[in-house]
């Protein structure tokens, strides 16, 4: 009885194995038993599925005879290759052709054990000492020659079934022994380098997972040691878990751990102790860990803005839009908006809602009168008393890492020798580069790209050109009188109020006396002054109340004076009468719009021209130019400029002057002292006028307007070309005063009663 079974690998003769019973058993329909036969094909590809045919069965084969059976073991021993000449298969039947192939013994027997012996060795080798591999070892060190040894790793050979069978075709023992050599120790090469490179892996995770362990172990005692001893904490120890805890990138984390070794190493007493301890309170006090932006519902953040302030209708819609665009770029932060205007109009507290709407942190940065470049990026900590900047020290008083930072007054940055400190705020406020900003005394990178930047300025005009362009200008022209009483009566008088701890029924400000202290004891486009009367009045009406006079006060107009200790504006005095020569202008300035007066006279001389006030350069070309168009348009007055000096002046003469808005109003005042025509004070004027008299535009329109109606003007004459900027003029400053834009200088001469010649 023949039991055929496919070897995976090479089966040489005189091998000795073992098989189960039941393998054998499977295979015939008759129990096995000592003394059957058992063939080993060679099968030339793995052949898992389907039937074997006699196609995929090699010519060369194996065979062995069943020595014993022991248990459920039998015991196999091959006994010489045979080419089987034909191989007939049909199901489990094997209709075999064969005869025994004997090898060609051209090796001396003693020289074949030698090197199988060193075979042997050479595999030893390369098992480990350890346990696992002792079962092994005892294996291998049963096997008894050559062909026992290929025979058992043969599945193991880094080599192709072709490669195999070659070996079991080849008839010289010589040759196959070669053969057998060169596959063996290749493969074995290949298995030591990659069992060299994982027991170095495994050595190098063992420390590490050793070294970990310790400095765990080290930690808790430590903690549990801080916690019996908290006067102990030493600072290194304390900065240690600090560094630790705070999600720096590695970099940072680099650097505070150079800084802390050098703390351990100069000990307590040295003198640049303090310096490492600041640093290192500072770095750790920052927020590292990148916060998610919190989820924004538009209509709550409406809902704070409105609630906050009164108006700015504009600049709230611009700010939802913001907010709307960064909800759906995913982004904490976008256009950097500029908001420019006059002190006093909400500029600054509205960047606090913003915060307040976006549910995340505020903080105020003033830039105002930097001229170093280092008070921005930061000193270098070569120093003692070396400082981060004020950038990154604002982002380390907000205590995150998406703060909305207001950067106050970037107009008033001064480039001076300290290098140019807008070129340093460039840097910040550019999406391209802020998020690896690097402040110098830091010398690490931060991420500034969640950051909110939000600037004032009063002025565009001092803003340097590429700093500017970064920027998105709103403009806070200032509140009309109108509402400014909303704006008290909603948040400015319930504030003083409760700073100064007055319940609401205890104070009453009758409505007459709010708008009195609007137009009376305040002369301003913002609203701080107002701000401030009233806590004035709060402050007073406090002292009735506790001084237990009366338990609730009211306050009305004619209290005013006495609560406020000062003397109201008198309108009617800055608008009365004025001789000719004399004109309303309106001016603007980083504090407002202004109403001013140009005072022209002649005096005895001989053509001097005299100009006082604090005129700049271009004010005084206007003079020029007035001249000329006054000499042109009254030829019969004109010799009055060569018989006589002229002298020109703008109150308030120690505030400088400047720009060309004024030229209407030179020319009207000098064709009304030429023509000795009074011009109604309650006219004021703005517009630059050129050589031919036409009416050029001007800015700050808005500001102008507001001035001139607090100051009581009832007529105003602007450029034509101004016309558009009205969208922009509170709708009861309009209703109070009388717009007129003109095109020529000759229209307004002529609507302020000045006798013009037609042309
Ligand atoms: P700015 O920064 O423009 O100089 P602030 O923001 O300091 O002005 O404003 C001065 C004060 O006036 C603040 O108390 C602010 O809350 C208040 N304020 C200004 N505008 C408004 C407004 N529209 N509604 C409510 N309060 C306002």
């Amino acid at each position: 009885m023949i039991y055929i079974t496919y070897y995976n690998g090479l089966s040489l003769p005189d091998v000795s194995c073992y098989f189960q019973v039941d393998y054998l058993n499977g295979l015939s329909d008759r129990p096995v038993s000592a003394g059957d036969k058992v063939l080993f094909l060679m099968l030339k590809h793995n052949k898992e599925e389907g039937e074997v045919t006699a196609d995929d069965i090699y010519p060369i084969a194996t065979r062995g005879t069943v020595e014993s059976i022991d248990g459920e073991w039998a015991l196999i021993h091959t006994s010489s290759r045979v080419s089987l000449d034909s191989v007939r298969v049909n199901g489990r039947i094997f209709e075999l052709e064969m005869r025994v192939r004997p090898d060609i013994e051209d090796i001396d027997p003693e020289e074949l054990k030698g090197r199988f012996q060193k075979m042997r060795s050479a595999l030893l080798n390369s098992l480990q000492e350890n346990q696992q591999q002792m079962g092994m070892r005892n294996y291998v060190m049963r096997w008894r020659n050559m062909n026992e040894l290929i025979t058992f790793t043969s599945a193991l050979l880094q080599i192709t079934v072709e490669e195999k069978y070659a070996i079991l075709e080849e008839d010289s023992v010589a040759k196959r022994t070669e053969m057998i050599e060169k596959a063996f120790y290749e493969s074995l090469e290949l298995y030591k380098v990659s069992n060299e490179a994982k027991t170095a892996q495994q050595q190098s995770n063992e420390e590490i997972y050793r070294e970990q362990a310790i400095k765990r172990q080290m930690n808790f005692l430590q903690n549990e040691l801080d916690k019996m001893h908290p006067e102990n904490v030493t600072d290194v120890r304390k900065f240690e878990q600090k560094i630790q805890e705070s999600g720096m990138n590695e970099t940072a984390k680099a650097e505070a751990e150079k800084v802390l070794n050098r703390m351990k190493q100069e000990g307590q007493d040295s003198h640049e102790y303090g310096m490492l301890y600041d640093y290192l309170d500072f770095v750790t006090s920052l927020q590292w860990k990148k916060e998610e932006a919190p989820n924004i519902d538009l209509e709550a953040a409406r809902k704070v803005l409105d609630d906050e302030h009164f108006g700015l209708k504009k600049t709230k819609e611009r700010i939802i839009q913001q907010i709307a665009v960064m909800a759906l770029n995913k982004k904490q932060s976008g256009s950097i908006l500029l908001f420019v205007g006059v002190p006093g109009t909400g500029k600054t507290s509205i960047g606090q809602s913003i915060a307040k709407a976006l549910k995340r942190k505020y903080v105020r940065i003033s830039l105002g009168g930097i001229r170093d470049e280092a008070e921005i990026r930061g000193h270098r900590r070569t120093y003692i008393g070396a400082m981060p900047g004020r950038i990154m020290d604002g982002i380390k008083r907000s205590g995150a890492s998406n703060p909305v930072v207001v950067l106050d007054e970037v107009d008033k940055l001064v480039r001076d020798y300290g290098g140019d400190p807008s070129s340093a705020l460039l840097e910040v406020l550019d999406p391209e580069q802020n998020a690896t900003f690097t402040d110098h005394y830091m010398n690490v990178p931060y991420d500034l790209s969640d950051v909110f930047f939000v600037c004032t300025a009063n002025t565009t005009d001092t803003i340097p050109e590429p700093l500017l362009n970064r920027m998105e200008v709103i403009s806070f022209p200032g509140y009309s009188a109108v509402e400014k009483f909303q704006i008290a009566r909603k948040h400015l008088l319930p504030k003083a109020m409760q700073k100064a701890g007055i319940q609401k029924e205890e104070l009453t400000l009758t409505d007459e006396a709010l708008e009195s202290v609007i137009s009376d004891y305040t002369m301003e486009a913002g609203v701080r002054g107002l701000k401030n009367r009233l806590d004035s009045l709060c402050r007073a009406a406090a002292v009735k109340i506790v001084s237990g006079s009366q338990k609730s006060v009211e306050i009305d107009t004619k209290d005013l004076r006495g609560l406020l200790e000062m003397a109201p504006i008198r309108h009617d005095h800055i608008l009365e009468a004025k001789n000719p020569g004399i004109v309303t202008g309106l001016a603007w300035t980083q504090a407002g719009g202004k109403i001013l007066f140009i005072e022209t006279m002649f005096t005895k001389g001989n053509g001097k021209v005299i100009i006082t006030g604090q005129l700049g350069d271009v004010m005084k070309e206007s003079v020029q130019i007035a001249v000329s168009l006054v000499k042109a348009l009254f030829p019969e007055y004109a010799d009055q400029f060569d018989s006589h000096d002229l002298h020109i002046h703008v109150p308030a003469g120690a505030v400088p002057k400047d720009g060309p808005s004024a030229g209407i109003t030179l020319t009207t005042a000098l064709a009304s002292l030429v023509t000795g025509t009074r011009v109604n004070p309650e006219y004021a004027m703005t517009g630059e006028v050129s050589l031919r008299g036409a009416v050029m535009p001007i800015g700050g329109l808005p500001e102008k307007l507001m001035a001139a109606q607090r100051a009581g003007v009832k007529q105003v004459f602007i450029p034509e070309e101004n016309e558009d900027d009205l969208m922009d003029v509170a709708e009861e400053v309009k209703e109070a005063l009388t717009i007129i834009p003109v095109h020529w200088v000759t229209d307004v001469l002529k609507q302020t009663g000045i006798p013009v010649a037609e042309e």
